[in-house]
């Protein structure tokens, strides 16, 4: 009798510790992105879907972290304050790690490797380096690193136009209200072969070495599990799969 009491109390504890972890399995979290980086975040037209590289490195790791990731998007600018205010618990939208925004959000470990780089239309050969920008109008994004780049070494001797959004930047390019964009290295490149081809290039250096992270509320509890989950993914090469199925595969 006593026996098979102790039995059944230990299937019950068993499947109550299942219980939980099934639960915990399908932990739904809020996930803020930008509606159009490419190729790291954007709309897939046929699903309504979100994809691109950094949404699947989101996934893959929601489901090694035991989590769902439940994806908003918003104005690139408007995501720290989201993170800031908890309405979102997690960001990933080719965010460029700065001192500047550590001190308002937790970043995960470096998972892009970027920098900046100009566009202009295909036909504009004035336009070599940023150098050539004194006087001219450039379009960026509001609240970007370009942003800052640009106000930092032009203050008032350019005309910067920041955009809310990547597709105004670059219609405003191809529209000709601006004579260059100055944007993420891995963006301006993706969109010059895609939507851009044949109407805008990419010219000139890389500026200003950069890393994208994953951005947290400050204090956020889930920064261990998402590196560890990261860590493992580079481990196992499914961080070079999602790479290659983005980026191509890389040139060594
Ligand atoms: N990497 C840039 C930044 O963090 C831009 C990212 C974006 O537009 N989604 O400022």
């Amino acid at each position: 009798m006593k026996f098979s009491f102790r039995k059944a109390a230990l299937a019950s504890a068993a499947s109550l510790a299942m219980t939980i972890g099934a639960m915990a399995q399908a932990d739904d979290v809020r996930v803020a992105t930008d509606p159009s980086f490419v190729p790291f975040e954007m709309m897939d037209q046929a699903s309504g879907e979100m994809v691109g590289f950094d949404m699947d490195i989101i996934r893959e790791i929601g489901k090694r972290a035991g989590f769902e990731p439940k994806i908003n998007t918003m104005d690139f600018n408007g995501i720290i304050p989201a993170l800031q205010t908890g309405n979102v618990d997690i960001a990933i939208a080719g965010m460029t790690i700065t001192d500047e925004r550590k001190q308002v959000v937790d970043f995960s470990d470096p998972y892009y490797d970027s920098g900046l780089q100009l566009l202009v239309g295909v036909d504009n050969d004035d336009v070599k380096t940023v150098d050539d920008l004194a006087g001219k109008k450039i379009g960026t994004k509001i609240g970007s690193t370009s942003f800052d780049f640009l106000t930092d070494k032009f203050g008032s001797d350019a005309t910067i136009t920041p955009y809310p959004g990547s597709a105004d930047m670059y219609m405003a390019l191809i529209g000709g209200s601006v004579d260059a964009v100055f944007y993420d290295a891995p963006n301006v490149g993706y969109f010059s072969q895609t939507r851009g081809k044949d109407r805008v290039k990419v010219v000139g250096p890389l500026y200003e070495g950069q890393q994208y992270g994953i951005a947290f509320p400050k204090g956020s509890d889930r920064v261990d599990a998402v590196n560890k989950a990261l860590a493992a993914m580079r481990e196992d090469g499914t961080y070079d799969e999602i790479h290659a199925k983005w980026f191509g595969k890389a040139e060594e």
